[in-house]
Order: structure tokens, then sequence, then C-alpha cells
């Protein structure tokens, strides 16, 4: 007798290996794999050129891989309910398994889809693919309320002690090649987006793991911060779509953490690696327990502190031409490649914050068109950490000053001047400065007319934020 077919609808988990939410549908029949393109995930993929292409890309690699393995991809467009409920009904399917969201309005079509196929008799299985740990588990091991964690530093001392569950048996995985008409595979032509030639598979982001492990990783905390060094893994949006799992990478890093033979400087950067990741968790679980932190601070505390939703700034910032060097270049690494270094994310996203007091949202929502990783439960945990507002336990927000921090992180300019054409011509050696040198004595090198003076006196703007902050928590 045939065996009976059981639904994965794919969705950011485009790949076959260890993946929780495969190994749930398999454990109830043969796999009918499907991938619905709904309104939700269309207004994602419209918002950012670079983000479609990379899910295009990664959606044809997946078909074809389950092609090999004597399946077939389906492809619908519109409402998730109602798509899903109608191809149980055709196949005899007894249900569908899919991997949970995390931002509010995933969390909340999560929960729609689920009561659908109840209500229509199916059985609805949700299950945490993306995290290492999946929230539960860690709120669990808190023992309290099983509200979660709303700090970072004893989740990750948690986190770190935590088993990592393994669902690498794809063997195990039986597909069913389904009979059912299908529509053609997504192009990014269909959200806007004229990108072409990238490619997005489990494979490249194989790759990308193994040459970050070989070459970088031993010396991640060193390099992690400096922008022009490419020290990080670039690993964001492949998690984000689920090219690679989150688990297989944080397995491979706890193996060579516990390597009796790495050196101690190795072990010290991996396990900051290792922080990142269950950072990435971290902010996962933090939405996961408070959706509604979505749009409103998660420090209650920081209710109702006024914040603008423009400045005369606000474009130049968006440009990248606030006058700061590394802000700058930061903003254009995004617009060229859909992606900016870590810490210059935290730099620029300050200046917006503080220097131009503008609403976190405002920042998040200009991102949201630029960047590839589509993971807006953590953009949100970050731009709250960033602004202030949300998991970050510090007394008063940390307010950069990007002068002070190109100094640092780029002393001789090698990152600025890659990104910012008007700069080029600016020696290595004049980039320097001393560190008591004024942000206006380093920009007599730049041309007036070429590059723009700084939109805010980043220490005046600061002084006049941190001023309103404390009338604000301690009146
Ligand atoms: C203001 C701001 C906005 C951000 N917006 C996003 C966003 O929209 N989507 C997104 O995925 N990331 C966001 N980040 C987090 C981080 O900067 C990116 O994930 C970045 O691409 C990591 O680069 P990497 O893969 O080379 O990181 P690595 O340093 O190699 O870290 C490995 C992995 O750990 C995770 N990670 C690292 N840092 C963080 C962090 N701060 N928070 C959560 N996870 C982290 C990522 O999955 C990353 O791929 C934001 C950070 C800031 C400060």
């Amino acid at each position: 007798m045939p065996e009976k077919p059981f639904i994965y609808r794919f969705s950011a988990d485009l790949r076959l290996e260890d993946h929780a939410g495969l190994a749930a549908a398999a454990s109830r029949g043969g796999v009918l794999p499907i991938i619905v393109i709904d309104d939700a995930l269309a207004s994602r993929l419209k918002a950012s050129p670079r983000r479609a292409a990379f899910f295009c890309s990664a959606v044809a690699a997946l078909a074809s891989e389950l092609k090999e393995m004597g399946s077939r991809l389906l492809v619908r467009r519109g409402p998730a309910a109602k798509t899903i409920a109608e191809l149980a009904r055709a196949t005899g399917a007894d249900g569908a398994a899919w991997s949970a969201s995390y931002d509010a309005q995933g969390i909340r079509d999560d929960r729609r889809l689920q009561s659908a196929l109840e209500e229509a008799g199916l059985t609805a299985l949700l299950v945490h693919d993306a995290p290492v740990i999946p929230p539960e588990e860690g709120a669990a091991a808190r023992g309290a309320d099983g509200a979660g964690y709303r700090a970072f530093a004893p989740y990750f001392e948690r986190w770190w002690k935590l088993g990592i569950a393994s669902y690498e048996n794809p063997l195990l995985l039986r597909f069913i090649a389904s009979e059912a008409g299908d529509e053609a595979l997504p192009n990014p032509r269909e959200f806007g987006s004229g990108e072409d030639g990238c490619v997005a598979s489990p494979q490249a982001a194989r790759i990308l793991l193994e040459r970050f492990l070989e070459d970088r990783a031993a010396q991640y905390g060193a390099a992690s911060a400096i922008p022009s060094e490419n020290g990080t893994s670039q690993l964001a949006a492949h998690i984000s779509f689920g090219t690679i799992s989150a688990r297989t990478i944080a397995r491979s890093v706890r193996e060579r953490f516990g390597d009796p033979f790495s050196l101690a400087e190795e072990r010290v950067s991996l396990r900051l690696f290792l922080r990142a990741l269950a950072r990435r968790d971290f902010f996962l679980q933090l939405s996961w327990f408070y959706p509604d932190a979505t749009e409103a601070a998660l420090q209650e505390k920081m209710t109702g502190f006024a914040l603008a939703q423009d400045h005369p700034a606000l474009d130049a910032w968006r440009a990248g031409k606030t006058g700061y060097p590394l802000v700058d270049a930061g903003i254009r690494q995004l617009h060229q490649t859909g992606w900016m270094h870590p810490h210059v994310r935290a730099v620029v996203a300050s200046l917006l914050c503080f220097d131009l007091s503008v609403d976190w949202r405002v920042g998040r929502e200009e991102w949201n068109r630029w960047l590839v990783e589509d993971d807006p439960a953590v953009a949100t945990g970050n731009w709250q950490w960033i602004a202030g507002v949300g998991a970050d336990m510090a007394q008063f927000p940390r307010i950069y000053n990007p002068e002070r921090q190109r100094r640092r992180f780029d002393p001789d300019g090698t990152y600025v001047r890659r990104w910012i054409p008007e700069l080029r011509h600016i020696p290595r050696e004049a980039w320097h400065g001393r560190a008591d040198d004024s942000l206006q004595l380093s920009l007599s090198l730049f041309e007036r007319d070429a590059y723009p003076q700084p939109v805010v006196d980043h220490a005046v703007a600061a002084r006049a934020f941190l001023t309103r902050y404390r009338a604000f928590v301690s009146p």
C-alpha cells in the first residue's frame, strides 16, 4: 500500500539537512514538499531586491535537490491555509508541518494556519527549526515562570551548557512526488527585482562555513570588529533563509572548541562566535515570548519617551552622506552588497537613534529595504538593543562616537576608502590622526565639495540626548 503523505511547508528553512521540521513530517508519513508564496512572504521579498534574488536562488537549489531524491517541490501562490488544506484534500495527506516564525506577524500567521488546519480536521505541526536551542527549552532550563530570558548574559550561560539536537539523517527522509499540478518556481522579477547571478544554496552555505572555520574562526575575537578584514562569517543571510541550520554551525564550532589541541586564543574566538549565534537565539526567544515588543519598547520604563520620525539629516543618513566616514561607508556597503559589517551597524544605528534622536523603527524599516537577511525578530532585537529600549541592561544607552570608532577600528581608512570613492585619494597615513584630534581637524583633510561636513556635531547631539534621557528615566 502506498505510504500516506504528510505535507511539509518550506519557508525560512530552505535545505534538507539537519532539519527539525522535515524530521517531524517524516515521522508522520511520506513527505510531500511545498512552498507557499503568500502575501506576507511576497511583501518581504518585494521590500529588498537582493533578498528576493537570494530566496529564488535558494528555492531553485532546493527544488533540484528534491528532484534528485525522486520528489518534486510544489510551488503555490496564495493564502497558506487554503492552499495547504486543498493540497491535503487532493492528496489524502493527514496534515502539515512547518517551522515556526518568531516575529509578531509570523507568530500570528502561524497560529491562524494552525487553527485553520485543525478546523479542517488535519494535523498541524509547528516545529522550532530556526534556533539552535528552541525558546521553550531555554525557558525550561531557566526554571522560572517559563517566560524566557530578558537579559543576554544569563541566557548565554544556560545556552552554552544545553545539548544541541541533531536531525542529520536525510536518508531516513522519504519524499513523495505529488501528481498535483504545479506552478513555476519563484523568479526575482515577480518581486520587482532585477538582481541576477546570486548563488544561494546549502552547498554555498557549507563552503562559506568551511572557509570561515579554516581561515578565520581562530582569529574571530580580534578580527570580527575590524570592518576592513572580513573577519566575521557572513553567514547571516544563509542562516536567516535556512540554507544552513544554525544547529549545524553551532555543533561544528563546539566540536572544534572541545579539541584539546586548540590554542587559548582560538578557544576565546570560538566562544565569541558561539556567543554571536546565541545572541540570535536570544532575540528569537525574546520575540517569541514578548511579541508585542515588535512595535513597542521591551523596556516598559521607556514607553512614552519621545522619538522623532524625521530629522533634517535623515536623508543624509539614509544616503550615506552624513559626513562621518565610518557611518557613510557602512551605509554604502549596505547599498552595494545587501550586508553591512556588524560592528559598523552598531555605530550607524547609534547615530540615528541618539545623534538624530530618530525612532529605531525608522532605521529598521530603512535597512529592511536593503538587507538580504530576512530575520525580522533579530532586526527588532538589535535595533531596540542599540536604541537602549530593549534587552540591554546597561543603565544608560551606549552612544558611539563615530569618529573615535573610525580611528580605533579603521585607523588607516582602508574600509572607509573602499566604500567612499570621494575619500579614496586621501593617503593611508593621513587617516591616523592623534587620539585627541577633533573631528573637525581630521575632516580638514577632505575636500569640502566632494564630501559633506558632519550633519550634526556629535558631542553636542549626544549630550543633548543624554540630558533628555536622564530627565525621562529619573525625573
Ligand atoms: C542595528 C542592527 C541591526 C541588525 N539587523 C539584523 C537583521 O535585520 N537581520 C539579521 O539577521 N541580523 C541583524 N543584525 C545582526 C548582525 O549584525 C547580522 O546578523 C550580521 O549580518 C552578522 O554578520 P555575520 O554573519 O558575518 O556574523 P558573525 O559575527 O559571523 O556571527 C555569526 C552569526 O551569529 C548571528 N549573530 C551575530 N551577531 C548577531 C546579533 N547582534 N544579533 C543576532 N544574531 C547575531 C548571525 O546569525 C550571524 O550570522 C543587526 C545588528 C545591528 C547592530
